[in-house]
């Protein structure tokens, strides 16, 4: 079934969330499935972003770039100060089997005619094993477009569990054979709750930004201490605030045990401070002491639809529902409509 976010319940339990926290800056990540396909009535994801900024935050967007053309004229002057692009590939074919649609070209084109805008332009690029042959390529664009490129793992999900081991490699392997000797200087960043990034400058221009488990800080966490996917787990517990279209609230991949149900709170009998106060309490409880210095250091993210034009599945296998590997389809349940 579709499922959209309202808008009007996106600006509530924003304000709510920095009116608990006391958060000065609120950044909100819009992810999806697919972002730009979001409408609500006559309003599109650019009216979306408008009306976050227009209350005070920052607008991110996750987003596969494939109906760009549509918005990129709007987009560049809404005010989003950061755009993630999922790629998969640079190389056509693949691209075009991984997908199902034969558009790396004019996704390409649309980051370059994209450049001119204040804009923040990060490619994601998930690594399966087997299909990393055109990194150089996808190095050439960062470098010639001056762009940040994360590099991902497959994540273990149960949906794709029989195919891990197949598909999935480590992206020091990557790192080793095609970017630190491309690479003039290396960063390394602490953050103070949640992820530790090094960040790679390349010779010619571009960044590439990768993404550091931290097991000191995973054995921290109360949650992840006791958790039976510990040993299969990557991420460590609330290290993002994801929101679903279904308004729950959840703290990682794998546990969808542990949840905060939004949606009594959504009506006009429930004001912004309430929520604001039930989000406080919930989290103190969940996150323990210090949470409201935790929770600065934390993405508030949404998850506003469940559906998308791309189905990101392994290349060479027959195409079905255990091939589908989008994180973000496993945690829209894109079973559903499959
Ligand atoms: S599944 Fe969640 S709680 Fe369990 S180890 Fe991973 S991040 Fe921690």
């Amino acid at each position: 079934m579709q499922e959209i976010q309202k808008l009007k319940n996106i600006i509530k339990i924003s304000n709510a969330y920095k009116i608990a926290f006391w958060i000065e800056e609120l950044v909100i990540n819009l992810a999806g499935l697919e972002t730009t396909l979001w409408q609500e009535d006559n309003n599109d994801i650019c009216d979306l972003i408008n009306e976050l900024i227009n209350n005070g935050f920052k607008a991110e967007l996750t987003t596969n770039w494939s109906t760009l053309w549509k918005f990129s004229k709007k987009l560049a002057k809404s005010g989003l100060s950061k755009c993630r692009i999922s790629i998969p590939s640079f190389d056509r074919n693949i691209y075009k089997n991984i997908t199902g649609r034969d558009g790396l070209y004019w996704v390409l084109e649309g980051i370059k005619n994209f450049r001119e805008s204040n804009v923040k332009i990060i490619i994601n690029r998930p690594l399966l094993k087997g299909f990393t042959d055109d990194i150089p390529i996808c190095l050439d664009f960062i470098w010639k477009e001056n762009l940040t490129l994360k590099l991902y793992d497959l994540w273990r999900t149960k949906r794709i569990n029989n195919n891990y081991n197949r598909y999935y490699i480590h992206r020091s392997e990557i790192i080793d054979k095609y970017i630190k000797n491309n690479s003039k200087f290396i960063e390394e960043k602490e953050l103070n709750f949640n992820r530790n990034r090094i960040l790679y400058n390349l010779v010619g221009g571009g960044i590439v930004d990768i993404k550091v488990f931290d097991s000191e800080k995973h054995n921290q966490s109360h949650n992840c201490k006791t958790c039976i996917f510990k040993k299969k787990c990557k991420e460590t517990f609330a290290s993002y605030i994801n929101i679903f279209s279904d308004w729950y609230l959840k703290f990682c991949n794998l546990r969808e045990d542990i949840f905060l149900d939004l949606n009594p709170f959504l009506g006009n009998n429930v004001n912004e401070k309430e929520l604001g106060e039930f989000l406080r309490t919930k989290l103190n409880n969940i996150l323990g002491p210090n949470s409201q210095e935790k929770i600065k250091d934390v993405d508030l993210c949404f998850y506003i639809n469940n559906i998308c034009n791309h189905k990101c599945s392994f290349p060479d296998i027959k195409k079905d529902i255990n091939s589908l590997w989008c994180l973000s389809s496993v945690r829209s349940n894109e079973e559903l409509w499959y």
